[in-house]
């Protein structure tokens, strides 16, 4: 990254449920990584997949930010009102012949790629060649996805917590989906227009998103944009040792603040079992900063990425 760029970071929930303790510490981490550069920090609400959405989340996540002590800069920014960005991104794809209607139905998909000489949930090219009078027919019957095509290469980059990564889109990805059948833009494109419009230079998240980045620095590299530098931090467990999920109520911010808990002492303890910090007391977002210094940062998050792919067996 060029050194004279600004450091900007970002924390992007959707608003699906109310955030887990895992969610949040996963929100300190991308806090601390850009506040201990002097960066700039956003926050975007994830909010497209609206069938997923639960009412109230959205604010419910900015009142736990806030319990918490988590500021960030300026307007938070809400995907739904963003629909007009990621319009101009596909017709710039669009222009690039790189997309094409797909009118495949999961099940389809799951077929045609569960054939013998075809990789497992990889989709499996069938609406690459369709002839404009298919799609007519076709698009007569059923509305039909967007997918854009992949390149054959190895997406490589350098992830801050895991180290080299390597996918190949085509034989592990294939052509992926950036508009819905149901027109809905996807993930994909929206968090890559997005991240590029909001001139993110560091992507601190959970380790589930790691299989998204190469899809991702593909469409950057289609856009005509460098990529932002991926930090795919480590999920926390519960008690039990499994991922938490925001259904499971119990480790929810809220339940901890119904608990009559402060912000402070949730990240003294977060601070603690981050290894951050030597002792467990009470401490607000800016006395944990003050503590810490940015190698020290990455360093103890590098060691938590070696420990949980050895846990996994990686
Ligand atoms: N909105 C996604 C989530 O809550 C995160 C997307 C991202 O950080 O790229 O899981």
């Amino acid at each position: 990254m060029d050194s004279e760029q600004a450091e900007v970071g970002r924390y992007a929930p959707s608003p699906t449920g109310d955030l887990h303790l895992g969610n949040l510490r996963t929100a300190v981490i991308a806090w601390l990584h850009t506040r201990l550069q002097n960066g700039t920090f956003l926050l975007r609400i994830e909010d497209l997949d609206t069938p997923r959405c639960v009412p109230g989340s959205a604010e419910q996540i900015l009142r736990d930010l806030e319990w918490l002590g988590l500021d960030w800069d300026g307007e938070v920014v809400y995907q739904s009102k963003r629909q007009s960005l990621y319009q101009v991104a596909m017709a710039e794809l669009q222009d690039q012949q790189l997309l094409y209607p797909c009118f495949c139905s999961r099940k389809d998909i799951r077929e045609a790629s569960s054939a013998p000489h075809s990789a497992p949930g990889v989709y499996p090219g069938t609406c690459t060649s369709l002839t404009p009078r298919e799609i007519d027919e076709k698009s007569a019957l059923k509305p039909a996805a967007t997918r854009i095509r992949v390149a054959d290469e190895v997406v490589q980059f350098d992830d801050g917590c895991l180290g080299a990564q390597y996918q190949s889109l085509a034989s592990e990805v294939g052509d992926f989906v950036i508009k819905r059948a149901d027109g809905l833009f996807a993930y994909q494109l929206a968090v890559v227009v997005d991240d590029l419009e909001q001139g993110i230079s560091s992507v601190v998240r959970g380790a589930d998103l790691i299989d998204s980045a190469a899809r991702q620095i593909y469409l950057f590299e289609k856009l005509g944009a460098d990529a932002p530098h991926y930090w795919h931090v480590p999920l926390m467990l519960d008690e039990e040792g499994n991922r938490m999920a925001k259904r499971d109520g119990s480790e929810s911010a809220r339940a901890w603040r119904a608990a009559g808990k402060n912000g402070e002492q949730l990240v003294g303890k977060m601070a603690f079992d981050l290894t951050l910090v030597d002792r467990e007391e009470a401490m607000s977002m800016s006395e944990l900063l003050s503590l810490l210094d940015f190698e020290s940062m990455t360093k103890c998050l590098r060691r938590m990425s070696k420990a949980d792919q050895s846990r996994a067996g990686v």
